[in-house]
């Protein structure tokens, strides 16, 4: 029987770095990647035949556990009725409407493949409709890699240590300013010198890129209001948090009015599916009706949109799934932070719903400088005793943790009293 080991060894001879995304190689924690063979629930088995309890989720979109039957009946029904077209079915206008609908604000929708595709499109249209050209982002926030957004950016390309990826080039990265997470002023500074050309402001409503991070009181309401005083469009990054922290995402939430949305992950119900969206008159400037070019040959594929509509449908007509993934995640957070404590590891846990992070160190943690002071080192050991004890967690400490309606208390305490015997370990 192949390992791990063997498989990544032969991955690495035909794929660049043995993987199709860089996070999943591990290099953070310094393991080998797990290869997997199957999932369900909570679930997942590597082609070693461990089972592992599963947090990563597909790095978010498993809101409902691996392989629900419903999405699967929906997967399966689709593709016999052939798996493209390239042209219109119902089922797109379905999904659109039950996203138009769960949103604040928002009228019109295109659906893509990624969220990177996603949010490349949401900046085009923001340019396109303010006739601007300078975006302002925040450190540790991430939107797919996309160029003029790979700047101080999280996920991979920070547990990589190369946040300015290498191919953007200069002026690219010169039309995005990087402010901090969490910081009116810097925000209010950007603007003060730059507003009359900035065409938006992108943000992860939540952070989830550099390890979650709430924003703090009042600090969305702040940038929507200092965004639109110039002019200049509210994007919220929703790919992570919609449709994860609540029905309709964190802008319900929060209860903010975003110009343009995007979302990924939960809405396509583990397949490759992501959506932006917004006002119709800024959706107007998108072709055919308007000069902004943006397209797709598997755009609002059929096999995903019935994957898509079938999670967001369950989710919708059981609202108590929201109520008992807070349940569960509150009981995952509480135990570890109590189990922390009883062997004096310093940890802040933060959380939304059911994504969260438990930091290494005293916290609290407001934005990238504040997360980077974590003790990666002790998170890597943490990681490598879970993964011995069969707990599956995301391989880096700026990464968000996702809980899933198939998880089980049992689960989750099976997790706490491997949680306990990991941080003794790390006491040895
Ligand atoms: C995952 C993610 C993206 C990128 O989506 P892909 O489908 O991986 O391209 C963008 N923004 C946020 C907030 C994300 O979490």
């Amino acid at each position: 029987m192949a390992t791990n080991q063997d498989a990544f060894d032969e991955a690495r001879q035909f794929i660049a770095g043995g993987v199709n995304s860089p996070v999943r190689a591990f290099r953070a924690v310094g393991e080998t990647p797990v290869f997997f063979a199957a999932g369900f629930g909570s679930r997942v088995t590597d082609i070693e035949g461990h089972e592992y309890i599963d947090y990563v989720g597909s790095w978010g979109p498993h809101i409902l556990g691996h392989a629900p039957e419903a999405v699967i009946t929906a997967i399966t029904r689709a593709a016999k009725a052939s798996t493209s077209f390239g042209a219109p079915t119902v089922s797109e206008t379905t999904l659109a409407k039950l996203i138009c609908e769960s949103l604040n604000g928002c009228e019109r929708i295109r659906l893509t493949s990624s969220g990177t595709e996603a949010t490349m499109s949401a900046l085009r249209v923001a340019r396109g409709f303010t006739g601007r050209k300078l975006v302002v982002k925040f450190a540790g926030c991430y939107h797919g890699h996309v160029d003029s957004l790979l700047v101080s950016a999280g996920s991979g390309a920070l547990t990589l240590g190369n946040p300015d990826s290498a191919g953007v080039s200069p002026a690219v990265a010169a039309e995005t300013i990087v402010v901090p997470y969490n910081d009116v002023a810097a925000v209010e500074r950007a603007f003060a010198q730059y507003g009359a050309d900035i065409a938006c402001t992108i943000l992860e409503p939540v952070a989830g890129n550099m390890g979650v991070v709430l924003p703090t009181r009042g600090y969305l309401e702040s940038l929507a209001a200092i965004t639109h005083e110039a002019g200049s469009l509210l994007i919220v990054d929703e790919v992570m948090t919609g449709f994860r922290v609540a029905w309709g995402g964190a802008q319900r939430l929060f209860d903010i009015q975003p110009d343009l949305t995007v979302l990924g992950k939960v809405i396509g119900g583990g397949m490759p599916l992501a959506a932006f969206g917004g006002r119709a008159d800024i959706m107007a400037v998108i072709a055919p009706d308007g000069p902004v070019y943006q397209a797709g040959t598997l755009s609002g594929n059929p096999v995903a949109v019935s994957a898509g509509l079938a999670a967001l449908t369950q989710l919708k007509n059981t609202p108590a799934i929201y109520r008992r993934l807070e349940v569960l995640s509150a009981r995952l957070a509480a135990g570890l932070q109590e189990s922390a404590e009883r062997h004096r590891i310093p940890l802040y846990i933060a959380r939304c719903g059911s994504m969260l992070t438990p930091f290494f160190q005293q916290g609290p943690v407001r934005d990238l400088e504040g997360a980077k002071r974590s003790d990666t080192a002790q998170f890597a050991r943490f990681h490598t005793l879970m993964r011995g004890l069969g707990v599956y967690l995301p391989p880096s400490q700026f990464e968000a943790w996702f809980v899933s309606n198939a998880h089980t208390f049992k689960d989750i305490d099976t997790t706490l009293a491997a949680a306990d015997a990991a941080f003794a370990q790390l006491n040895k």
